[in-house]
């Protein structure tokens, strides 16, 4: 059986994984036309928040999605070593208590061996590096990866030289399957592709009854989360992170958004206090978003955060000066463990991607490969299957389905209704 060897492939969402799906799918030959509703890509999550290139110790209590970061992060390295930015010190370390006073949720026992996964893990003495109110502290190799300009530009270059069809300014608002196609339909006009790819971070354009279909029942939300934005007054060659776990404890991280050799933007998080709050759908997420000003997060939300840093890290502010802030709408897994890795499926020759973590475009896309050469197995199989029953593409099942299945009504003058045995014995 052969397929064709160049397929029309449209993908929607200009994020880590649309862009880097189109990038995988031209490299195979195919050719990839990309729908972006914002003005530009990257304006969105993948633009603003993917820092951490995650090595594990985020997710004590999901041994799944440590396995899943560290199986990602060599490929992604190797991928795109022009946007891995490494650190003086990307510090784990593990508060004693957390914003609402409630004990850290793994043992530090637990949260040393998950720190040790890593074999390059160094433990560090917190008071002597200037921290408090922590069990232990551990500093690993754990890199950024760019984002904002910085990321938009590399990806904008690559994209072009790849071939990419961009469309930018552009809503998709249906995509419709057609059997052997699929049609995009957007604000300005209809497209027809062999294979189409939902990678708008899980907001849009899902199946109706999508929870029903899947195999596993898994909880949604859809979180509004802020950044707040300091700049280091103090910055070194390279750059820092400070990351408090396990449960509603703060983050520092750097924002590296372009190529300047010293990076001075941070983003201050926290487990709670920045996760502002948890919708059933992206609309009512973004609706609560656009309601958030300068002075609410000022105010009500930036002295929060900065008692919490401060806990931890006392002289925070007589290094970090604020900036502002910026926000966006995450869709989650709800999960006890907080399993963070990316769900890709298939349905009705649409694929969809789930988000995870940035490093898992590498394993989505992987995912999405063995996803299209099963779409075109079954297109372009000479066996085909109905409700489990197989049967060719010679069969009559196919070729005169029609004709087999047009029936003659109950009684009308035809062969298959005869009864002429019982019709001569009534007559005699
Ligand atoms: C606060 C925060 C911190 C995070 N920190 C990290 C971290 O440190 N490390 C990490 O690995 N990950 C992190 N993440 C997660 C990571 O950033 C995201 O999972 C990832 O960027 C999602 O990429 P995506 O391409 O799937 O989605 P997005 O970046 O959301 O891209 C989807 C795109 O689709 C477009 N779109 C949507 N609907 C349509 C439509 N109908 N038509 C056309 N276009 C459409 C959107 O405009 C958007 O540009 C963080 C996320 C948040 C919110």
């Amino acid at each position: 059986m052969r397929y064709p060897a160049q397929l029309k492939v449209g993908i929607v969402g200009g994020g880590w994984n649309g862009c880097h799906i189109a990038l995988e799918l031209r490299k195979q030959g195919h050719r990839v036309s990309l729908f972006e509703s914002k003005p530009d890509i990257f304006q969105g999550v993948s633009g603003n928040f993917g820092i951490r290139l995650h090595k594990g110790p985020h997710y004590p209590r999901s041994k799944a999605t440590r396995d899943s970061c560290r199986e990602a992060l060599d490929k992604f390295c190797e991928t795109y070593p022009e946007l891995v930015v490494h650190h003086e010190s990307a510090i784990y370390a593990h508060g004693e208590k957390d914003a609402l006073g409630n004990p850290f949720k793994v043992s530090d026992d637990a949260f040393r061996k998950v720190c040790h996964e890593s074999p390059d893990c160094a433990t560090i003495d917190p008071q002597s590096a200037g921290f408090e109110n922590l069990l232990s502290a551990y500093n690993l190799d754990e890199p950024s990866v760019a984002i904002g300009d910085r990321l938009r530009t590399f990806f904008k270059e690559k994209l072009g030289i790849a071939g990419v069809h961009l469309h930018l300014n552009c809503s998709v608002e249906k995509i419709e399957s057609l059997g052997q196609k699929s049609l995009i339909q957007t604000d300005d006009g209809q497209y027809t592709f062999d294979i189409v790819i939902n990678a708008t971070g899980y907001t849009s354009l899902l199946p109706q009854n999508i929870a029903e279909s899947l195999p596993v029942d898994i909880g949604i939300t859809h979180q509004v989360c802020i950044a707040l934005v300091y700049e280091d007054q103090h910055p070194q060659n390279k750059p820092l992170s400070f990351i408090v776990m396990d449960g509603w404890f703060p983050c520092v991280m750097p924002v590296i958004d372009s190529h300047e050799p010293v990076q001075k933007k941070y983003i201050l998080t926290h487990g709670s206090h920045t996760i502002l709050r948890s919708f059933d759908s992206h609309e009512k997420g973004l609706s609560f978003l656009k309601g958030l000003d300068d002075d609410i997060v000022s105010n009500k939300i930036r002295p929060e955060c900065e008692r919490e840093i401060t806990r931890f890290w006392p002289k925070f502010l007589d290094r970090f000066h604020y900036q502002g802030w910026k926000g966006n709408v995450l869709a989650k897994l709800k999960t006890t463990s907080e399993f963070r890795s990316s769900l890709t499926f298939e349905k009705e020759g649409v694929i969809h991607v789930f988000p995870g973590k940035v490093s898992n475009v590498i394993t989505a896309a992987e995912e999405i490969n063995v996803l299209i050469s099963d779409i075109l197995r079954r297109r372009y199989s000479s066996v085909r299957e109905f409700n489990g029953v197989r049967f060719t593409t010679t069969s009559a099942f196919h070729i005169n389905s029609q004709e087999i299945g047009d029936k003659p009504k109950q009684g009308e003058n035809h062969t298959s209704n005869l009864q002429t045995f019982a019709a001569i014995f009534a007559a005699s």
